[in-house]
């Protein structure tokens, strides 16, 4: 399952994270990807809307990994907490296991920027996010790089993405 989606702008990116909280379950591990600046907090931030939990997504300085509890519902009900891990500045495996995500991985939507290369040993089903600048990143052609747009690509890996629609996939598929 791949489903590509054209972003325009940071707030389409936001709009398609808060559309994604509504398939999202508790024990999912979503997996981010892409350079420095594609999006990939946006797009959590718009996640954490969607679920509706506590506290403001944002880049981490020094927190590595940031647990957001879920607020209540109008009903009383409450979502999964949102757990936003940030691996940027994560030097070692040592490291990992110290973020101790287990519980988390079990109870919440976790979701991973710059995962890639630890993440996959960790469970064996994720939703790969992968946001990429069409026309250029930092240090390319300044107008190029301005423009908002970004193209996501989305995979999702193991049984608990089968057969899943996603945002966007609908609207992209012709109905008979
Ligand atoms: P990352 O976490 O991948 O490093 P951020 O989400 O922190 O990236 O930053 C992305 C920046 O690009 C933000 O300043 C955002 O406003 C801007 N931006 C412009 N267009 C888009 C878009 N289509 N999607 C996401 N962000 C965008
Ligand atoms: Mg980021």
């Amino acid at each position: 399952m791949t489903t590509q989606v054209r972003l325009p702008d940071a707030e389409a990116t936001r709009a398609w994270g808060r559309a994604l909280a509504g398939v999202l379950k508790p024990g999912d591990l979503l997996v981010l990807t892409g350079d420095l600046g594609a999006g990939k907090t946006t797009l959590t931030q718009g996640l954490g809307e969607g679920l509706g939990v506590r506290g403001q997504v944002a880049s981490p300085t020094f927190v590595i990994a940031r647990e957001h509890p879920p607020l209540p519902r109008p009903d009383g009900t409450r979502g999964p907490a949102l757990v936003h891990v940030d691996a940027y500045r994560l030097g070692s495996l040592d490291e990992v296991e110290a973020l101790d995500l287990d519980a988390a991985l079990d109870e919440a939507v976790t979701v991973v920027e710059w995962g890639e290369g630890w993440v996959e040993g960790l469970t064996d089903d994720r939703l790969e996010l992968r946001l990429e600048r069409p026309h250029g990143g930092v240090g390319d052609d300044v107008e190029d790089a301005a423009a908002g747009e970004r193209v996501l690509t989305v995979q999702g890996v193991g049984d608990r993405w089968e057969g899943v629609e996603l945002p966007g996939q609908a609207a992209a598929t012709p109905t008979a």
